[in-house]
Order: structure tokens, then sequence, then C-alpha cells
């Protein structure tokens, strides 16, 4: 059997051989961002358990605010932003490392002037992101700095 073993080469955008994409289907708020799907969703990728994806938020942008039974192990890989986990802010560096737990509501913000590039590990097999509503984000985040950055 031919071993699926392989090198992805960067390009100057993105990299070779993977199509940027949209980030997700409608139903939540994100500005500014795209998805590229580096190894798990590949025809002769179903070896790995997981997907290993990196997301490119432009200056400004920022993902869905969402929470899901499935845990997110990240890094970031250019640029500095934010994220909100829970009724908590972050400040995020290039190779500052996050993990987020079961069904914490997060967000990444690229608002520190900069682009925001992270890698995202996720399950291959995992539930659907859930998105809060106003009721749950004033229970969960209180009047605090993460309520006021919460975009829905
Ligand atoms: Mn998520």
């Amino acid at each position: 059997m031919k071993p699926n073993s392989k090198v992805i080469r960067k390009a100057k955008q993105g990299w070779e051989t993977v199509q940027p994409k949209v980030y997700k289907t409608a139903g939540t708020s994100f500005k500014d961002i795209t998805r590229f799907s580096l190894l798990g969703e590949g025809e002769n990728e179903h070896e790995l358990n997981m997907q290993t994806r990196v997301f490119r938020v432009l200056e400004g942008g920022y993902s869905s605010l969402e929470y899901h039974r499935h845990p997110h192990s990240v890094m970031i890989i250019e640029g500095k932003g934010s994220v909100i986990l829970g009724d908590e802010v972050h400040d995020l560096n290039t190779f500052d490392v996050v993990y987020i737990s079961p069904e914490t509501l997060h967000q990444f913000h690229a608002d520190k002037g900069a682009p925001l590039s992270f890698l995202c590990v996720v399950d291959r097999y995992r539930d659907r992101p859930a998105v809060p509503d106003e009721k749950m984000l004033d229970e969960i985040m209180g009047d605090s700095e993460a309520r006021r950055k919460a975009r829905l």
C-alpha cells in the first residue's frame, strides 16, 4: 500500500495545494477571517483522528463567539490579538498556546494593530458549535471586559 506521508510547502499566501476556505456557514457572526484546512480533511488523510487548521484573522477581525463540547488546541503562529475565554480576556502574542476546554465560550480578536493567525487542532468527529444569546452572555460574562469585547 502506498504510504500517505507528505510535506505541504508554505506558499507566499497560505500553503501550496491548500485552498483557503470560507470560515463557516451562516448563523454566526465573524469578520475578516480565512480558514486553511491543512490536514485531516483531504483525501488519503483518513488515518488522522484530528484535523489541523490555520485561521488567519485580518486586523480588526474576529472569529465566531461560540461554545461546544469538543476542546481546541491552539498556537498563535503570526501577529497578536486577544481571546475571550468565558468571562476573561487574554492578550495573545506569537507562539502563545491556548487550551479551550469543553463548553467554554471563546472568540479570537485581531485587535492589537496586526493580523492574528493561529493553528487549531480539533477532533475529526466533534459536535457542532453553538452560539450564545444575549441572556447567556449576561449570565456568563456579567459586566466584564469580555462582555464589552464580545461580538455576537
Ligand atoms: Mn470553537
